[in-house]
């Protein structure tokens, strides 16, 4: 295909944001160029829950998570402090692997007739001229660019935030085992530690996601990934009885996720989205909601002609509370103190989980 040396619109990144905003531009007529650095399927550093708001919002792109096999999910099963406490989920989530949500998103923003450039990297962005620099020498310009690297930031346009003291990311596969299958059948666990959380859950392909957030004393103080995994193996035996059931294979991570931010303002022509654009702690399971809608959001901005800063702006306002409210959760969840009354809390109330969900939610 011959494309125009300047693009009405370029997303820069292939997430579940920058894939859906493709998607939603191609549908309305436009000709979204989109640049994703992998060449083809991989996994990424999440937990996996595709939430009930995602599922909603994928559902309105035409993608329904349970007819690509995702594990239905009802309960939470929560861990700290020597407390376990199960209870329902507000609706229905879904267990999806990141390979398989990202690739499907992938192939519906090209079948819209978005082009989707694979191995493209973007190596810097200079938002005044709203061009970026791929890997290989492009100059690339554009009426709008569309910044969706998510966890990654990019010269020129990064995050405005010291984030050597943010927490790491860390994410494995369990390989398929019955044991497993019937212990998290419909279910999502959370298992929390001084300094962080580990989840668990099943995805379509049998596989269990494990996926950790980890305050970087706790990786430091333990020497490492292995280290960690059986220290924790040591203080938690729910997730003990979990990991002897299958080991981790191979582990994935990301240093200095920066919870809690989000843009409080942005360029002209210069559209933040997905974590780009704000970050929620991921023990609330909202971020690819936040993706989805950020997405919906800046493709609606752009098409009624609303200044880039308007559409910051706007989701600025509505991420700021679910945000804070998720902060306020992984501060207690991470603290021993206010994790074992958060827990005692549960356990009396069990319909508290569904508040703070409700609180944590950006919604569709
Ligand atoms: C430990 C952890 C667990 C989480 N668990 C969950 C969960 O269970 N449920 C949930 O809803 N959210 C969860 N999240 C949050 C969720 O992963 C993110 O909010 C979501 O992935 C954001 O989507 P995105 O499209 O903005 O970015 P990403 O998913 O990070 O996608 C960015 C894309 O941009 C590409 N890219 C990056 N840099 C460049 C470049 N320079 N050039 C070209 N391409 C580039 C990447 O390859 C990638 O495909 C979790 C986060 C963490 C850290």
């Amino acid at each position: 295909m011959a494309l125009p040396a300047r693009s009405p619109a370029l997303i820069v990144g292939g997430g579940p944001a920058g894939a859906a905003a493709a998607i939603a531009l191609a549908r309305a007529g436009h000709k979204p160029r989109l640049l994703e650095r992998t060449t083809g399927p991989h996994d990424t550093v999440c937990g996996a829950f595709v939430g009930w708001d995602s599922v909603a919002a994928l559902r309105r792109l035409g993608i329904d998570p349970f007819a690509l096999g995702a594990h239905p999910i009802h309960r939470l099963r929560l861990y700290g402090s020597g407390h376990e406490v199960e209870t329902r989920l507000p609706r229905t989530a879904a267990g999806l692997s990141r390979r398989c949500l990202d690739e499907t998103l992938l192939d519906a923003a090209r079948a819209a007739g978005a082009y989707v450039d694979r191995g493209r990297s973007v190596r810097a962005a200079d938002p005044g001229r709203r061009t970026v620099r791929t890997d290989d020498g492009e100059e690339i310009g554009a009426d709008a660019l569309l910044l969706a690297t998510g966890k990654h930031e990019l010269r020129g346009a990064p995050r405005p935030r010291d984030t050597s003291r943010d927490p790491v990311g860390l994410r494995t596969a369990l390989s398929p085992s019955k044991t497993l299958d019937a212990i998290l059948d419909g279910v999502i666990e959370l298992h929390l530690f001084d300094g962080g959380y580990a989840g668990l859950l099943l995805q379509e392909d049998g596989c269990a996601n494990l996926c950790l957030s980890v305050a970087r004393w706790r990786l430091k103080r333990a020497g490492g990934i292995p280290n960690l995994v059986r220290d924790l193996g040591a203080e938690l035996p729910g997730l003990r009885a979990r990991l002897a059931e299958s080991e981790p294979v191979a582990w994935s991570a990301v240093s200095g996720v920066p919870y809690g931010w989000y843009a409080r303002g942005t360029e002209p022509g210069l559209y933040r989205l997905g974590d780009q654009g704000g970050v929620i702690a991921s023990l609330a399971g909202d971020g690819i909601a936040i993706a989805l809608e950020s997405a919906a959001e800046a493709a609606a901005a752009l098409l009624a002609g609303r200044t880039s800063d308007a559409y910051q702006d706007r989701l600025g306002r509505r991420v700021a509370f679910p945000l804070l409210a998720a902060e306020g959760l992984r501060w207690a969840a991470e603290r021993p103190v206010p994790r074992d009354l958060l827990m005692r809390l549960v356990g009396t109330f069990p319909s508290l989980p569904r508040v703070a969900a409700r609180l944590t939610r950006v919604g569709g």
